[in-house]
């Protein structure tokens, strides 16, 4: 169960008599190695303006029916101090690529963040090595960077004026210094194959990533995958609990998208191999105009009630909320 080669994974993400067995199957893998906790990480969604035009995204630079925004230091300084006042032990920076944040403000919110004893995660998109560096010296424990597909052809159209090497020698980059390593990928996007799925997977093991984030396609209408259709979230958790069967020890969130796309996604995800939430704490007012995919805000406006309501949930399932930073168990980063 260490090695399936492609043939082997694109022949499970096929069968769908054996749908049932890989979700099992990971289910045990992910108690035997990550156990029953599950980590929760505070996402704060500080900015919604994006220099990229990605086909499948709503904040593409292109859409100018979104009302931009941009918090300030104290605002995104201020959600975190929320954040670690409910309780939260990670907070996660999320944005477009916005170059109003420079390299120099980045790092002061990052120190500040790191203050409140918490681990920080960034997700900001490709920064150059130096960018990069500076943000770890600043504190910053993880960062997210999906390579979304692997499929070099697919991602030359999904992303236009981007380049697959760059987004690749950024992950080189954060593995170097010694982040803890977060990517993954888009299910259902156009044209894409089982074979380019099953090399994702392969790609996730070939770099050893600690954290792993797949979520369906949910299209758009105001973007140019607006007549396409949604990711299938059966091959979604098909994706994520392989991954997990062949990672094994790594962190996984079940993933907003899931949800988005199908009522109780969440809780089908925790028992297919998840085991990370990512709360969204930003100010509700502000969290709707993130709209990367509709009907994404879910999650209730209290930020206390929905916290708690999200800890039932992980109980009636049987399992424990983390009171841990959430490292990967084992990593060389843990503690
Ligand atoms: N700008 C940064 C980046 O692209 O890495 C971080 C923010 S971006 C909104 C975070 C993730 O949202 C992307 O990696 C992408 O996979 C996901 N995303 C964007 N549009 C989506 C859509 N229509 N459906 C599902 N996921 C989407
Ligand atoms: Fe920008 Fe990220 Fe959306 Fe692409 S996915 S348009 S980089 S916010």
């Amino acid at each position: 169960m260490n090695n399936y080669t492609k043939k082997e994974i694109v022949d499970l993400l096929k069968d769908d008599s054996q749908t049932q067995w890989i979700f099992d199957t990971a289910d045990g893998v992910r108690k035997q190695y990550v156990g029953d906790n599950i980590h929760l990480r505070a996402l704060i969604e500080f900015s919604n303006i994006c220099k990229n035009n990605c086909l499948y995204c709503g904040l593409r630079c292109a859409n100018k029916n979104v009302e931009r925004y941009r918090l300030t230091e104290e605002e995104i300084i201020s959600h975190a101090q929320k954040a670690v006042e409910l309780g939260y032990k990670t907070i996660v920076l999320q944005g477009g690529e916005d170059d109003f944040y420079s390299k120099d403000i980045l790092c002061k919110i990052i120190s500040q963040i790191k203050n409140f004893d918490v681990a920080v995660t960034l997700s900001l998109g490709e920064k150059t090595f130096e960018e990069l560096k500076a943000f770890k010296d600043a504190g910053a424990d993880r960062y997210l960077l999906r390579i979304e597909t692997t499929d070099k052809n697919l991602y030359k159209k999904m992303h236009p004026y981007m380049d697959y090497n760059n987004r690749i020698k950024c992950l080189e980059n954060i593995k170097k210094l010694g982040y803890e390593v977060g990517t993954g990928c888009l299910v259902g996007l156009p044209n894409q194959t089982f074979d380019s799925l099953a090399e994702d997977i392969l790609f996730f093991k070939e770099i050893e990533a600690d954290m792993i984030g797949i979520g369906p396609l949910i299209t758009h209408p105001q973007t140019p995958l607006k007549d396409e259709c949604n990711g299938d979230f059966n091959l979604s958790l098909k994706v994520m609990a392989l991954t997990r069967i062949l990672l094994k020890d790594i962190n996984i969130p079940a993933t907003t998208a899931m949800e988005t796309l199908v009522q109780n996604g969440r809780i089908l995800a925790l028992q297919s191999g998840a085991n990370v939430i990512m709360p969204n704490i930003t100010d509700f007012e502000v969290r709707k105009k993130y709209e990367i995919y509709p009907n994404k805000n879910t999650i209730l406006q209290d930020l206390q009630e929905n916290k708690s309501k999200i800890e039932s949930l992980i109980k009636s399932i049987g399992r424990t909320v983390s009171n841990e930073y959430g490292f990967r168990k084992g990593g060389k980063n843990e503690r």
